[in-house]
């Protein structure tokens, strides 16, 4: 899971982005609105977080623009605000969740993950394709019932190719979600974090579509 982090508060945002990236996702971080609005248009993430109370403007305001231009990444607003009329205003332009400063990290990424879920159209945390199982809470995979060791990086791979399937997830989709922009890898990379994968779950579980990408293989439903 790839997520910008839009937070003026440099305190804040580091700890936030550690915390984050301890449990497995990539943070890029913008400082003002500017720099979120340049990013979200240029670069591609699984989800925001957005403070509201930025230097250059509202978070809302640039919200509300993101929304109208039709970018429509799940988008959590944090903020030090409590007034409801604060909340009304994130969630008209176009907020899919809220979480209140101060925050437990952990409540973050419940939220995070829960909107990166829904937005790939799936409501269980536990995505299951065939005797794969792979929890989106805890990250934990399970292959007929038996725990799978992965690696940070296999564990990112495995998650995207879970939430897409049964769509088949190109080489260049996959950078784009699971290597952050300056770590993007050229796509023998791929091939043999692939590999590596198939090792471990058993080849006929990743599908290669030639000239398309990859696949999980199995229908994905929530158990
Ligand atoms: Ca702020």
């Amino acid at each position: 899971m790839k997520v910008l982090l839009v937070e003026d508060d440099d305190a804040l945002a580091t700890v936030l982005a550690e915390a984050l990236h301890e449990a497995g996702v990539l943070v890029e971080r913008a400082g003002s609105g500017g720099q979120a609005d340049f990013l979200v248009r240029t670069e591609v993430y699984d989800a925001a977080i957005l403070d509201l109370g930025l230097p250059d403007g509202d978070g809302s305001r640039w919200l509300a623009e993101w929304r109208e231009d039709a970018i429509e990444l799940p988008v959590l607003v944090l903020t030090a605000r409590t007034r409801w009329a604060d909340k009304a205003t994130g969630f008209s332009a176009g907020a899919d969740d809220y979480v209140t400063k101060p925050f437990e990290t952990a409540e973050v990424l419940f939220r995070l993950r829960a909107l990166v879920r829904r937005s790939h159209g799936h409501a269980h945390p536990v995505l299951r394709i065939g005797e794969l199982a792979f929890d989106t809470h805890t990250g934990s995979v399970t292959l007929a019932g038996r725990p799978v060791s992965l690696t940070a990086q296999e564990s990112r791979l495995l998650a995207y190719l879970a939430h897409a399937a049964p769509r088949v997830v190109s080489r260049s989709e996959l950078a784009e979600h699971v290597y952050d922009r300056d770590h993007e890898p050229d796509s023998n990379v791929i091939d043999v974090q692939i590999s590596r994968l198939r090792r471990k779950l058993g080849a006929e579980r990743i599908e290669t579509r030639r000239g398309q990408g990859y696949r999980l293989s199995g229908s994905a439903e929530a158990s």
